[in-house]
């Protein structure tokens, strides 16, 4: 592990145009639960149920209730771990562009990252649905549910509901993103879901090297990455910026 850690410190070091791309993995350390897979979210709550736009649309109240309360819950203590603050550090030392995010947790802006590429938006802020009005998440009252607007509309997130589209704009700029870099980083996703499955794909095309950083293989490993260096997000990203600022 400790000759790939160097590896990708040197590669980063050499690169111009590096990017990221992360996933549920990188917030778990934050203690985020994941939506998908084991322990995720969806084996507890029916995602059609209470995380559908038409479920929304037809009960706002039920979905505040019990999908919307509890995520603002769990974020609003969550805090950006070593992963997160690594990223932010090689934007720091130019070392790092981009990073495109599955995630809506804001931990990447909230660790330091300026250009973040959110592909299914944030949770940080509830938009207002009849005048687009702005509220930062953790302002909102919810003694009222679902909570309400000034002009008397409802407040929803700006993460995208099942049933909606991931926005025009961010996956067009995540592709071009994801074509220019020289380096991408995977950090803690399989990136088996579309769209997010592409964008590494099209580095790995575009002649960028691929560093995979996850907990196991993925059907990345092998064929797209480069290499993986296995193991917890937060520490393989400290060990690898450590063994950059060595290098600069
Ligand atoms: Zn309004």
């Amino acid at each position: 592990m400790d000759d790939l850690i160097k590896r990708a410190a040197q590669e980063l070091a050499e690169a111009k145009h590096a990017a990221a791309l992360t996933g549920a993995g990188i917030s778990v350390e934050s203690n985020i639960p994941p939506f998908r897979g084991k322990g995720g979210l969806w084996e507890k709550i029916d995602p059609m149920e209470y995380a559908h736009i038409d479920a929304f649309m037809r009960d706002p109240a039920k979905v505040w209730n019990v999908l919307i309360k509890g995520m603002k819950n769990i974020i609003a203590q969550a805090q950006p771990n070593d992963a997160h603050m690594g990223l932010a550090r090689l934007e720091a030392l130019g070392r790092l562009k981009t990073v495109i995010t599955q995630n809506i947790d804001g931990l990447h802006q909230a660790a330091g990252s300026t250009d973040v590429i959110e592909f299914h938006g944030n949770f940080a802020w509830q938009r207002c649905m009849d005048c687009d009005a702005r509220i930062e998440t953790v302002k909102v009252d919810m003694s009222r549910v679902p909570p309400l607007c000034e002009c008397g509309g409802i407040y929803r997130p700006e993460c995208i509901f099942f049933g909606e589209i991931i926005p025009p704009q961010h996956l067009s700029r995540s592709q071009f993103v994801a074509s220019q870099c020289d380096l991408m980083l995977v950090i803690g996703t399989s990136a088996t879901v579309q769209p997010a499955s592409y964008i590494p794909v099209i580095s790995k095309e575009s002649g960028a090297r691929v560093i995979e950083i996850n907990p196991e293989r993925t059907p990345l490993t092998g064929s797209v990455s480069d290499y993986l260096i296995m193991g917890k997000a937060g520490e393989i990203t400290r060990l690898i910026v450590e063994a950059l600022e060595r290098l600069l």
